[in-house]
């Protein structure tokens, strides 16, 4: 549980979120995610147990549920 955002100290609250998981090279989208987001800057934390679950999630990785197209840019 993370009551309290590590960046700016703003409050958080439970939430559903998509995490972002680098997987090697390739980026994988979780969606539903149960995590505490930042009220302040949208900043995600996870519990440890659900980081096991995503870590399992990698190792069992199924087929996705669906796939979509990313745009990269360049920081100007
Ligand atoms: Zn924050």
């Amino acid at each position: 549980m993370v009551t309290r955002c590590y960046l700016c100290g703003g409050k958080t609250v439970r939430k559903a979120v998509t995490a972002e998981n680098w997987w090697g090279d390739s980026l994988a989208l979780v969606e539903n995610v149960p995590g505490w987001v930042c009220e302040e800057c949208g900043e995600a934390y996870f519990d440890a147990e659900t980081c096991k679950q995503l870590d399992r999630l990698r190792e069992a990785s199924p087929p996705a549920q669906r796939t979509i197209e990313v745009p990269v840019y360049l920081f100007p």
